[in-house]
């Protein structure tokens, strides 16, 4: 990984701003930037200068992950090392990040700066974060296809009788078998009309014959995420099953379709989200079409109604639209997708053109 790369990048962003240096504070930024993964570390980056801040519980391990920026490891607190590093450096206009900076973290770092000021900012290492390289966009293939193979294996698991926090518990031991440090969001097992729930918790319902299964899952691999679903029938489909899928599933494509740098978020969703309205469900696809994927399982761009985020090359998303019947049940499909010059390439490859059946 090229932290130095990142930084500098950063450093361009700071101009722009009109700040002479960022603080950041989101754990998942700061992995970004220095390779640091852990409960607590702040970085600094300014024009001459990056430095990565923690406590003492992280001394060892910030020596062997921190990359392309110094070490200072703080007694209590950052508010001890901070303000002198910023006299040093006669840095005043520091820029903080207002989605994770708390107000006491706020107040007791500006009760002890001599001449500095804080200024709130939103999403300037998200940003750079979409475009992903070709070392990030690598280990979101290893850890789709370490999910992709799980599906596989899975299948036969999938009968009469199983129970949906089982199959939640083998899917997790077996991503981690096969190489994932671990999963990038619980997995959602939804059984029957529980498959219904959008964001459901797997419980000790019991399948049956005749049940939609819905599985949300994803490994994370080297910190970068993955996250795919399929919905499967258990024995032979009914009718209505095989018709609600094929609508999801032409959504499904239409929005992969859609994908081309340039294209909104909104674009991307109604292109998806028409099919559905057109055949008369559009409120039973009751969540956006998708969103982006990387250190975070949720991250920019985001596809909805309203997103005005516009696709570039490098970003990763997801395409997942959905649709929920009550006391029915719910289909959901959904796969990450690259955006490439050319428009987009699917990364996950697990079957999807007809309802399987197990
Ligand atoms: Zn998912
Ligand atoms: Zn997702």
């Amino acid at each position: 990984m090229n932290h130095t790369s990142r930084t500098d990048k950063l450093r361009s962003v700071l101009q722009e701003n009109e700040i002479d240096a960022l603080l950041v504070t989101s754990l998942t930024n700061v992995r970004y930037l220095t390779g640091f993964s852990g409960s607590n570390g702040q970085v600094l980056v300014w024009s001459d200068g990056v430095t990565f801040f923690s406590d003492g519980r992280y001394a060892a391990r910030a020596t062997s992950l921190v990359q392309g920026a110094d070490i200072e490891i703080y007694p209590t607190r950052l508010s001890d090392k901070l303000p002198p590093l910023l006299k040093r450096a006669e840095l005043e206009r520091i820029g903080v990040e207002g989605a994770t900076m708390t107000l006491a973290e706020r107040d007791d770092l500006a009760g002890r700066l001599d001449g500095a000021t804080l200024h709130p900012t939103q999403g300037l290492v998200e940003d750079l974060r979409r475009t992903k390289d070709a070392d990030e966009v690598a280990l979101i293939r290893e850890a789709v296809k370490i999910s992709d193979d799980t599906f596989t294996w899975i299948q036969e698991r999938l009968v009469p009788g199983a129970l949906e926090r089982e199959i939640e518990l083998e899917l997790e031991v077996r991503m981690r078998q096969t190489g994932a440090d671990e999963v990038s969001f619980q997995p959602i097992v939804g059984s029957g009309p529980l498959s219904a729930h959008i964001h459901h918790t797997a419980s000790d319902r019991a399948f049956e014959k005749g049940d939609m299964v819905l599985l949300d899952f994803g490994s994370r691999v080297g910190g970068y995420c993955s996250d795919m679903t399929r919905t499967v029938v258990l024995g032979p489909a009914t009718e209505q099953q095989e018709e609600i899928y094929d609508l999801v599933l032409r959504s499904h494509l239409a929005g992969i379709e859609a994908v081309a740098p340039g294209a909104s978020g909104k674009e991307v969703d109604a292109a998806a989200r028409s099919i559905i309205e057109d055949a008369g469900h559009g409120e039973r696809f009751a969540h956006g079409l998708g969103h982006g994927i990387g250190i975070d399982i949720h991250e920019a761009p985001r596809f909805s109604k309203t997103s005005d985020d516009s696709l570039r090359v490098g970003d990763v998303v997801t395409v997942e639209p959905g649709v929920y019947l009550p006391d029915w049940g719910g289909i959901r499909i959904e796969d990450c997708v690259l955006v490439t010059e050319g428009g987009y390439e699917v990364l996950g490859n697990s079957p999807k053109d007809h309802l399987i059946s197990v």
